[in-house]
This record gives C-alpha cells, structure tokens and sequence, in this order.
C-alpha cells in the first residue's frame, strides 16, 4: 500500500474513533488514495508506453486518442491533488477570509457553464429567483469552488442523467435552526440550494459525508471514484466565510444541498 500521502500526518480533523475503527479507518483512507491516484497513473503508463513501442504502426487518429486518454489522466489526477492540499490549506488557514460583496448567481452560472458540457445526460439549470435577492459577503473563489463541487457531485451520484436545478434566494434565518454567529440574527441570508435526482443519501450518513473520507458506500464511491474530501472542503470554506452548508435527502429520489452565506 502506497503511504506517500499521510492525511494524518497533512493535519486533516478526521473524526474520533476506538482504536480498532480508526485503523481500519486509516486503511479505507490509505486505500482509497492510493486507488484513487495510481488509476490515472496506471493509465498515463499504459498509453505512454504503448506510444513507445509501437511508435512506427500507430496511425495519427489512434495517437490522438492515446494523447487525449493521457491528458484526461493527468487533469484528474491533477485535480485530486489540488483538493487534497486544498483542503489541507483551509485546515491550517488562521487569517480571517478577505470577503467582499458578490452575486452568487452570477457564479451559478459561471459553473453551470464549465459543468454542462461535462454532464451531456444531464439538465442543469439555474432557476429565476421568486424574489430579490440580496448581495452575498463572500469570498468568490471559494464560493465558486464550492458550487462546482456540488453541480459535481449533483451529476456523479445521479449517472443515469436527470435535472439539477439550483436556486438563489433569499433567506430569512428561523430562530430555532443553529446557526453560525454571522448568520444569528441577521435579518436574512443568501440560500443557495442544488438538487439532484439522483441515489439519495441514507439519513444516518447526512451529517458524516461532511468528515473528510467519509463515503457513505465504499463499493459504489470506488466504482464513481471520489475520495470523500469535497464536502468537507465545502464545509470548511462555507464556514469560514460564516455560513452554514448542510444536505437533505430522500433516498432513491435524490438529495438537496443548502448553503447559506451571510448577506452583504
Ligand atoms: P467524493 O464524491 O469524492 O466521494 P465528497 O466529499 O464530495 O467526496 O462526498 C462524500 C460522499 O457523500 C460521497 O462519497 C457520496 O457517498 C455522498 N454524496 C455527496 N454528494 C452526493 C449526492 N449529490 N448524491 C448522493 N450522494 C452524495
């Protein structure tokens, strides 16, 4: 088993076990990431090396395909490296985040726009908002990365294609929900929400898929391929910026994700 990347030695909050569990914990995390960074490995290997040997009988159209398997390769692999430092970042991070006024559904539709083209099963849109809504106090960057992990995540878990519908909108706290410090009290906040209709999420593992590593099935997650990292990402960067982030769902039917950030 490959040990060169040590989540607990990156400072990552994994969540408290018994001894026994948390072994076993630790080779179900060291296991997934190795699986998941030799897969791409295994395939920029395998088309290198092909390219290699039969260089002089390989026509120009399979070259091309070999390249492009190779490039995909490396892009994920690329990506599965850069959340996992991410989030190792935003762990160690102290300095409060520079938050500035935004729109969030003009990000909406900036990754909308990059998610799409991706997705050619599926529907995502953007619903109109039924009301005003106000700017959001956020920092831009995360709250994009954020959107574009759950429009992911909206289409990964539902592969047989569907809609995911977003919303913006307007939201005023009830005081009975906990809520964050920058939210309590506040007249309103910025809701965001993505639907999917996809697998759904068993109650019991609702608030977990937010721990880092935390899958809720092993066997599928290895079958889409994940590390479980996202949505703590997600929390941790909603949260900085004095939001909340949550899911709900009905499984077989499909899960909403909520964010909520603090209005401008
Ligand atoms: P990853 O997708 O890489 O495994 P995440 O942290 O994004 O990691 O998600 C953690 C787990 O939560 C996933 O493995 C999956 O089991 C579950 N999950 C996340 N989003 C959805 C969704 N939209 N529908 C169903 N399950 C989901």
């Amino acid at each position: 088993m490959n040990s060169a990347i040590d989540p607990l030695q990156m400072g990552l909050m994994l969540p408290k076990f018994e001894q026994a569990d948390s072994r076993l914990f630790e080779q179900e995390v060291l296991a997934t990431i190795s699986h998941e960074l030799r897969t791409p490995l295994t395939v920029i290997q395998g088309f290198a090396q092909y390219l290699w040997r039969q260089e002089a009988n390989v026509a120009p159209s399979e070259r091309m395909e070999c390249l492009a398997e190779i490039i995909e390769a490396c892009d994920r692999q690329e990506k599965l490296i850069y959340r996992l430092l991410r989030l190792s970042h935003l762990t160690h991070v102290v300095d409060p985040l520079d938050l500035i006024p935004g729109e969030v559904s003009a990000l909406v539709h900036r990754a909308i726009a990059i998610q799409q083209p991706l997705a050619p099963r599926h529907q995502l849109f953007l619903e109109p908002p039924a009301g005003p809504v106000p700017l959001a106090r956020m920092h831009p960057e995360y709250v994009h990365e954020v959107l574009e992990h759950l429009l992911e995540n909206a289409v990964k878990y539902s592969p047989q294609g569907g809609t995911v519908t977003v919303s913006v909108q307007c939201h005023v706290p009830d005081a009975r929900q906990e809520l964050p410090a920058a939210l309590r009290g506040a007249p309103c906040a910025v809701e965001v929400l993505v639907s999917d209709e996809g697998y759904g999420i068993p109650a019991e593992h609702l608030e977990s898929i937010f721990q880092p590593f935390h899958r809720v099935d092993m066997r599928l997650t290895r079958e889409i391929g994940g590390l479980g990292i996202g949505l703590a990402f997600c929390r941790r960067a909603i949260e900085a910026q004095g939001g909340a982030i949550w899911a709900e769902s009905v499984q077989g039917q499909g899960s909403t994700f909520h964010c909520l950030l603090p209005c401008a």
